[in-house]
């Protein structure tokens, strides 16, 4: 596998082309930004976490039934995946109510859902990213209906094995942002990154926050949290 020419620099991640047309190399930086990108900032090691994390429960989603784009880890930082167009919806899963849920229909955050919440926001930073339901998505042809069921259903299967591999970690899956890709065929799977980044994390006992809040509110403790989370997975596995 040869590392190529960059296709692409996000906020947290690079993206490599290779020899082969269907795999692409993500490299994760250490940079992390927040609020559409106005807050910016490092985490020393994060792109080390979140590489093995992410490909360690994306495997654990693989066993369990979820098809995602890993392929195989190349080093601490590097990944090969499989190349996939970007459905441009960020998919959002809440157990419980924190962050922008929390602020916008004004429940303290902590409150406990009965069941599982779905939403979606157009992946879309000049817009910054606006909630939409499905009906908008299938109005702005980002989706076609049976992908957004498919979508859907995937989505809540991750919220259900995620939660409890985290409970036995003693940590609380609290909400988590995803986003599906399409193969060359048509076939959805899960792409980029399950981390604390994308996902809240608390511990069960506690509450403390294990997770990118620590960053975003600068709680500090922002490297141990993510260190945290990784050692506990890494004993659970
Ligand atoms: N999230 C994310 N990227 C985004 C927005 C949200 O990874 O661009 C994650 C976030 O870390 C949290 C969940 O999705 O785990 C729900 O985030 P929320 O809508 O509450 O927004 P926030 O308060 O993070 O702005």
């Amino acid at each position: 596998m040869e590392k190529l020419e960059q296709l692409y620099e996000g906020k947290a991640k690079k993206v490599f082309m290779t020899d082969d047309p269907e795999l692409l190399i993500v490299s994760y930086k250490d940079d992390a930004t927040a609020f559409n990108g106005l807050k910016k900032g490092t985490i020393a090691g994060k792109g080390v976490i979140n590489n093995r994390m992410s490909n360690l429960l994306m495997q654990l989603l693989e066993r369990s039934g979820v098809p995602t784009h890993f392929v195989e880890e190349l080093n601490e930082r590097e990944t090969v995946v499989k190349r996939v167009s970007i459905v441009p919806l960020e998919v959002i899963i809440r157990n419980i109510a924190a962050g922008s849920f929390s602020k916008r229909y004004g429940v303290p955050e902590g409150v406990v859902f009965d069941e599982p919440t779905i939403e979606f926001s157009y992946k879309n930073d000049e817009l910054g990213d606006p909630l939409m339901n499905s009906y908008h998505a299938l109005a702005l042809k980002l989706a076609t209906r049976e992908e957004i069921e498919t979508i859907k259903a995937y989505a809540f299967k991750v919220d259900e094995v995620l939660k409890s591999f985290w409970a036995e970690c003693g940590v609380t899956l609290v909400d988590f942002k995803l986003e599906f890709g399409r193969l060359a065929d048509g076939t959805i799977v899960l792409a980029d990154e399950i981390s604390p980044d994308t996902c809240r994390l608390w511990d069960s006992e506690t509450g403390e926050k294990l997770d990118k809040d620590r960053f975003r509110r600068d709680m500090g403790g922002v490297e141990d949290a993510y260190a945290e989370v990784m050692g506990r997975l890494l004993k659970n596995l």
